[in-house]
């Protein structure tokens, strides 16, 4: 059972909006305003983001907000939704309208939404929770052939289950569930962008790790993601990690803290093969989930016999600390589980790409 949290972790008063790339460099940071839920931008923003020849003109009397980038001419009227884009004809309704504050016309994340894919050829991402906004080429992690995307079989292990609970939150909420709902909604999401996702249980059933590599196995997997939740004696451990099976990977451990996998789950294996894969595939979760947190995620190197009857890239992500008060908020609240989801998804599809890309590489030579 899933208890949501009411609201997520402090907010600051006065947000900067920080816009970055694909690759998560920072393009510019906008000093923003915050008016009740909402964020706005002032003007300024679009010559520092979108086209540093922007120009524009405000009429005070009117509200009214012409704007020039990129040769079009976008017409704003402050208060209102509706957006005008010439030539062309186009209308546009933003889901926040613009505002004036200070005497001076604010244009709401909306705008940069729901505008950029239009003027450009690029996919627009916010993370309300950082105030990040990422601009990525359109289809750059797409530009995968149909064909090879359905090809591609992805197993996704939610851990535990039955009456295996994993580690368990201070509200109840417990690591099993959390993990097969999220395996869930990203198997619904990776889904709508045709990749398929094969889970090692669908419902509250515990499995062994012998059935979990089975499902992969009929389903011709050709990646293995372990999801599951961590736990600490230090309220203060947080944060998501990412733990490759790597024999010669170094056991070390935050100093003042119980590993989360425990004795028993650590041996030293020898199954190698896929370990290059894996790290290609844990650096494109690592890529995307560092858009959703304050401290960069980390790739750990470990002998985790979890993974070593997967004879296919595998990496285990642990998603947060369910004994960490704001991972334990952030991962019971489903607007931010789904957009792990949705990292997990651009990350399988930057994997993927790249895979694809490198098979066709050396079709050629
Ligand atoms: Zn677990």
């Amino acid at each position: 059972m899933l208890i949501f949290a009411a609201t997520l972790s402090s907010i600051a008063q006065q947000p900067a909006v920080r816009f970055i790339d694909a690759d998560g460099k920072t393009i510019a940071e906008v000093p923003a305003q915050r008016r009740e839920a909402q964020v706005y931008l002032p003007v300024d923003a679009v010559k520092r983001v979108i086209d540093p020849a922007t120009t524009h003109q405000y009429n005070h009397p009117r509200k009214r907000l012409t704007l020039k980038i990129k040769g079009r001419q976008i017409r704003l009227q402050m208060d209102k939704p509706t957006v005008s884009i010439e030539p062309g004809g186009q209308t546009l309704t933003l889901s926040t309208p613009p505002i004036i504050i200070a005497q001076r016309p604010m244009l709401p994340i909306a705008f940069f939404k729901q505008l950029l894919p239009i003027l450009n050829d690029v996919d627009v991402i916010y993370n309300s929770n950082l105030n990040r906004l990422q601009i990525r080429p359109k289809g750059t992690w797409t530009a995968v052939e149909t064909d090879n995307i359905q090809n591609w079989a992805i197993i996704v292990d939610p851990g535990h289950g039955g009456d295996d609970q994993g580690c368990e939150g201070s509200t109840g909420i417990l690591e099993k569930n959390i993990v097969l709902a999220l395996a869930k909604q990203l198997q619904r999401i990776s889904k709508q962008q045709g990749i398929q996702v094969y889970l090692t249980r669908e419902t509250d059933t515990k499995r062994t790790q012998f059935e979990r590599i089975q499902v992969a196995k009929q389903n011709r997997g050709q990646l293995f993601l372990s999801l599951h939740c961590n736990a600490s004696f230090s309220p203060h451990e947080k944060g998501i990690r990412i733990y490759l099976n790597n024999p010669k990977g170094q056991i070390r451990f935050p100093s003042t803290t119980k590993p989360a996998l425990t004795g028993q789950q650590l041996k030293v294996l020898t199954q190698v093969n896929f370990l290059k894969q894996s790290h290609d595939f844990a650096r494109a979760l690592q890529t995307e989930l560092n858009f959703l947190t304050e401290t960069p995620v980390q790739i750990i190197d470990l002998p985790l016999i979890a993974l070593s009857e997967a004879y296919m890239p595998a990496v285990v992500l642990e998603l947060g600390y369910l004994s960490n008060v704001e991972d334990l908020e952030k991962l019971s609240n489903a607007e931010y589980t789904e957009s792990v989801s949705q990292a997990m998804t651009r990350a399988l599809q930057r994997y993927i790409s790249s895979v694809n890309q490198q098979t066709s590489a050396t079709a050629i030579e």
